[in-house]
């Protein structure tokens, strides 16, 4: 919604300013999807309106629910007719989570992700962004009278490489004046974007920084997260390491088994090493992902494998989580969102 062109409007027509505050708050508190849920606004305004703005940017084309509800895939199109893909996911009763992509595809180009095999199409506005939230809540609110608790930016698109957009989105989301959600509840993840963790370190301290590694030397990395080329491990170390000085928080490191390469032991040796070379290891949650099909070359690791893995990382000192993988039955699982 774009409110300097509605406060613009409102003045324009000698309407009263308070009018632009009854349309904020139904928009960021009460989740308003029509100009009809507008309810503060006299009828024949809201007639007005209505064919003047839309309220969101982004529309919804479809919407996928896994057999156990606990994921909830949205397809949204945009003004230029491209598709994004925005996952609910309800990680704990009546807790969820939103994951929200910033791009048209990404330009990293992970050969494992469905995202990345697109390429770059575009960058999303920060509205694009921010209505991805405004869509999903409205979608709970009426389906299940239920509240987003926390966002996460690991959708579709490298963060860091829109980071404008990020930031727009990040501030608009944990305005109290708007949206309203701590800073804290909000997380991105980003595949090793060095400029970016540094800036997102002094602008965005109290949110939560995720970083996909997923190999530990750099001949694996430049294979499977192609970006190490252009930041590789000893400067992705180093800016690792700075963050977590000067924001004392702990940083969530993203790991996709895949078998036959980075779930050995001694993969899981050289990843404690490496982890410990940045810091000490109360500094890291170690988010293992066993490998999602997205018709690619790879394949996931054995239960048993995992576990092992699993159980070295805390051997050496690491809280550890092994990823449920929720919705991969409507392809919202990591990696598996293309906007088709
Ligand atoms: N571009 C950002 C955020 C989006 S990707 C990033 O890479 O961090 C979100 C997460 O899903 C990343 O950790 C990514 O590596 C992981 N992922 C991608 N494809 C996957 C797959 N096929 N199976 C499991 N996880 C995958
Ligand atoms: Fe892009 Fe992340 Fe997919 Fe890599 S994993 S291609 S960085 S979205």
């Amino acid at each position: 919604m774009d409110f300097k062109k509605l406060s613009a409007f409102l003045q324009e027509n000698g309407l009263p300013a308070f009018r632009l505050k009854q349309v904020r708050d139904a928009v960021y508190k009460n989740f308003a999807s029509s100009w009809d849920e507008v309810s503060a606004l006299p009828a024949p305004l809201r007639e007005q309106l209505k064919h003047k703005f839309r309220l969101h940017t982004v529309e919804e084309a479809a919407t996928l629910v896994s057999k156990k509800g606990d994921a909830i895939k949205f397809a949204f199109e945009l003004k230029d007719g491209h598709k994004i893909e925005t996952v609910l996911l309800n990680l704990l009763p009546e807790k969820w989570s939103l994951c929200v992509s910033t791009q048209v595809g990404c330009p990293v180009r992970c050969p494992f992700c469905a995202t990345g095999r697109k390429g770059l199409k575009r960058n999303l506005s920060p509205d694009e962004i921010t209505d991805q939230f405004l869509a999903a809540a409205a979608y709970l609110k009426k389906t299940r009278g239920q509240k987003i608790g926390s966002v996460i930016f690991m959708g579709m698109g490298e963060p860091f490489y829109n980071y404008e957009s990020m930031a727009e989105a990040i501030r608009t989301m944990s305005d109290p004046e708007m949206i309203g959600l701590g800073q804290r509840h909000i997380s991105v993840s980003t595949a090793g974007h060095v400029p970016g963790i540094r800036r997102f370190a002094k602008e965005f301290p109290q949110c939560n920084l995720a970083i996909s590694l997923h190999a530990s030397e750099d001949a694996m990395r430049n294979d499977l997260v192609p970006l190490n080329i252009t930041y590789p491990l000893s400067q992705l170390a180093k800016a690792l390491n700075d963050y977590i000085f000067s924001t004392r928080r702990r940083v969530f490191v993203e790991y996709v088994l895949l078998e036959g390469l980075n779930s050995s032991r001694s993969q899981a040796n050289r990843l404690s090493s490496w982890l410990r070379s940045v810091a000490a290891p109360k500094y890291f949650t170690v988010n293992l992902i066993p490998y999602n099909r997205t018709g690619a070359r790879f394949k996931a690791p054995e239960r048993d494998r995992v576990k092992v893995f699993a159980g070295l990382m805390e051997e050496y000192g690491f809280e550890v989580t092994v990823r449920k993988s929720l919705g991969e039955d409507i392809a919202g699982a990591c990696g598996q969102l293309a906007g088709k």
